[in-house]
């Protein structure tokens, strides 16, 4: 496959997975258009690379359906100003979004071997406002924070205190929670008096934010 096909497919994608559902914020979809998400997966699943699902990466992880993380960063509203936190680097395709919209974006990843692979990644498409750790992303980065957007890529079963702690105020953050199998898109607003605000968006299927504060995994790599 060339590069031109891939452009072809990521304008497809665009036009009938986000702008043809509810993805209206232009930047947004420019991002898209641009980020090459084949790059960030395995050659052989590269005639699914803009395809309307999750594909899987290494250890049992998967990078995000487009339009979840659309839907999810359409929510944060994410200016150039903006200082943004993810949680789950994952392969990196969410992490370069965040780059194309925010102006510095600090990522924490639990699994070593995805964060050295996102940043190869990362490194290859030429992103460079981007910083990456290995830990228990639960936990927020105090160092860097507070984040005027903060996106969490994994299903938590409660709320990360820390993680609203480190919002700015005002700010904005968007996680799934709930039960393992099935979570809520919650958008989380701290207010510019710092009151919390918290709105259910939709249903949807996260791989489990593991860790002090989430679930128990036994069968869980002790990497961090
Ligand atoms: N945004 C990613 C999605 C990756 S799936 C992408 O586009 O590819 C969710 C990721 O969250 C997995 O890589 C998983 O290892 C990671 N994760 C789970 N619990 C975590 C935790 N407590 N801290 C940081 N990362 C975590």
């Amino acid at each position: 496959m060339r590069e031109n096909d891939f452009s072809e497919m990521r304008r497809n994608m665009v036009a009938s997975q986000l702008s043809g559902r509810d993805i209206r914020d232009k930047t947004v979809l420019d991002a898209f258009e641009k980020v090459p998400r084949h790059e960030f997966i395995d050659a052989k699943f590269y005639k699914d690379a803009y395809s309307d699902f999750p594909l899987p990466i290494e250890n049992e992880q998967t990078v995000s359906q487009p339009y979840i993380v659309a839907l999810m960063v359409q929510l944060l509203d994410i200016k150039k100003s903006d200082k943004a936190l993810e949680i789950g680097t994952g392969s990196g395709y969410e992490t370069a979004i965040l780059a194309e919209l925010a102006g510095e974006v600090f990522s924490v990843e639990r699994l070593k071997d995805l964060t050295e692979k996102a940043k190869l990644a990362l490194k290859k498409t030429g992103y460079k406002n981007i910083t990456l750790k290995t830990g228990d992303g639960m936990l927020g980065w105090e160092e860097f924070a507070p984040f005027d957007k903060i996106i969490v890529s994994a299903g938590a079963e409660t709320m990360p205190g820390p993680l609203t702690r480190q919002l700015k105020s005002p700010g904005k953050l968007v996680l799934p929670v709930g039960p393992r199998i099935r979570q809520k898109i919650l958008l989380v607003e701290k207010t510019g008096k710092g009151e919390i605000l918290e709105k259910e968006i939709c249903d949807c299927m996260f791989v489990p934010l593991i860790g002090r504060y989430g679930w128990k995994d036994s069968n869980a790599r002790k990497d961090i």
